[in-house]
C-alpha cells in the first residue's frame, strides 16, 4: 500500500516571471529549471562558483514560460476528473507573499489564457455536467478562511462569527453552522467566489497583510446520482478544496509585540502541520498522520491520504534577493514529495 499512498499526492513548483521592479533593479536570477526532467536549481548568489548549484526534483516544474492551460491540463485536470467520479481532492499554492500563489489560483479572470486554477476548475466541471445525459449533478459551494487558527465563513453576512470545527462518527471532520450555495452554472458559482472575495476584505485594515496572513479555502461538493446496473439510484459525492496558503515567508519574531508574536507562531503552525501531514502521507514508514495539529489540517483530513488526490503547486521567485526564502520553499516541497 506504500506506494499507493505516495502516488496520491502530487508536488510541483512553479516560478513566475522577474517582475518589471525587478528587471529595473536589475536583481540576477537565482533560479533555473529543466523542465523536461522536473528539475530545479538554484544558485547561492552570495557564494562564488566554488559552491555547486543544488538540485531538487519534483513530478513536474513550471517556468516563466509556462501557461496557466498547461498546469491545468497537465496537474489539476486529473484530479477534477476523480471529484467528478465522486473521489476528494485538495489543491495548494504555497510559497511566500509575491509569488504567484493568488495568481495561480484565481489568476486574471477577465483574460481567457490568464484565468487561474479556480475558474478553470468551474468551466471543466459545468461542462461535463452539460454533457451528462444520465446523471443529475448538484454542486455545491463553500468559501472560508482560517486567520490565526480561527474559522471565518466568507459567504456569512455575519462576519465577526468565528465557527467551530466538528466531528461526527459518520461524517466526519465539518465545520458547524457553514454556509453552503448550490451553483447550477459558472456564472452562479463566479458569483459565489466574488462575494466570498469581497467579504475577505471588509474589516481588514491592510488587506495585503491579511491575504498575506490567512489562508483561503473554497469548497466544492458535487453530488451525482446516476442509476446503477441494478437499476437502483445511486449517489456518489466528490469533495473539492481549492486552498490559496498564507504566505510562507518567516515571520519576523523580533522587536514584534506580543500580539503580532503569537500570530506569527500560529501561522507558522498550520503551515508546519500541512508539512508534516503531507510528508507523512508520502513517507512509506509513517504509522500515524498528525491531522490533529492544526485547523487546517483536521479541516482536510479526509480530502488528504486516503483514496483522495492531492496536488501542492510551491511557487517561488527568480530573483536573488528571495534566495532564503526560495530555497525554504523548494526544501518544503521536497518533503513533501
Ligand atoms: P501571492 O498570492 O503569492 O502573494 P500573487 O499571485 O499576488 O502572489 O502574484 C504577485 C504578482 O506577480 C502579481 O502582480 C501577479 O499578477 C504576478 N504574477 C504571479 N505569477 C505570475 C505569472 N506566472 N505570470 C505573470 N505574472 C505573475
Ligand atoms: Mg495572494
Amino acid at each position: 500500500m506504500a506506494s499507493k499512498r505516495s502516488e496520491s499526492v502530487k508536488v510541483v513548483v512553479r516560478c513566475r516571471p522577474m517582475s518589471d521592479k525587478e528587471k529595473e533593479s536589475k536583481y540576477s536570477k537565482v533560479i533555473s529549471m529543466d523542465v523536461s526532467r522536473g528539475a530545479v536549481m538554484l544558485s547561492n548568489p552570495k557564494v562564488s562558483l566554488a559552491e555547486p548549484q543544488r538540485e531538487f526534483s519534483f513530478d513536474a516544474v513550471y517556468d516563466w514560460n509556462s501557461k496557466q492551460r498547461d498546469i491545468y491540463d497537465e496537474t489539476v485536470r486529473m484530479i477534477i476528473d476523480a471529484v467528478l467520479q465522486g473521489y476528494n481532492g485538495t489543491i495548494f499554492a504555497y510559497g511566500q507573499t509575491g509569488t504567484g500563489k493568488t495568481y495561480t489560483m484565481e489568476g486574471i479572470r477577465t483574460e481567457k489564457e490568464k484565468r487561474g486554477i479556480i475558474p478553470n476548475t468551474f468551466e471543466h466541471i459545468f461542462s461535463h455536467i452539460g454533457q451528462s445525459m444520465n446523471e443529475k449533478y448538484l454542486v455545491r459551494a463553500s468559501y472560508l478562511e482560517i486567520y490565526q487558527e480561527e474559522i471565518r465563513d466568507l459567504l456569512s453576512k455575519n462576519h465577526k462569527q468565528r465557527l467551530e470545527l466538528k466531528e461526527r462518527v459518520d461524517t466526519g471532520v465539518y465545520v458547524k453552522d457553514l454556509t453552503s450555495f448550490v451553483a447550477k452554472s459558472v456564472k452562479e458559482i463566479e458569483h459565489v467566489m466574488t462575494v466570498g472575495n469581497q467579504n475577505r476584505v471588509v474589516g481588514c485594515t491592510d488587506m495585503n497583510e491579511h491575504s498575506s496572513r490567512s489562508h483561503a479555502v473554497f469548497i466544492l461538493t458535487v453530488e451525482c446520482c446516476c442509476e446503477g446496473a441494478d437499476g437502483k439510484d445511486h449517489i456518489r459525492v466528490g469533495k473539492l478544496n481549492l486552498v490559496d496558503l498564507a504566505g510562507s515567508e518567516r515571520q519576523s519574531k523580533t522587536g514584534t509585540s506580543g500580539e503580532q508574536f503569537k500570530q506569527a507562531i500560529k501561522i507558522n503552525l498550520s503551515l508546519s502541520a500541512l508539512g508534516n501531514v503531507i510528508s507523512a502521507l508520502v513517507d512509506s514508514k509513517a504509522t500515524h498522520i498528525p491531522y490533529r495539529d492544526s485547523k487546517l489540517t483536521r479541516l482536510l483530513q479526509d480530502s488528504l491520504g486516503g483514496n483522495a488526490k492531492t496536488v501542492m503547486i510551491a511557487n517561488v521567485g527568480p530573483a536573488s534577493y528571495n534566495y532564503e526564502e526560495t530555497l525554504t520553499t523548494l526544501r518544503y516541497a521536497n518533503r513533501a514529495k
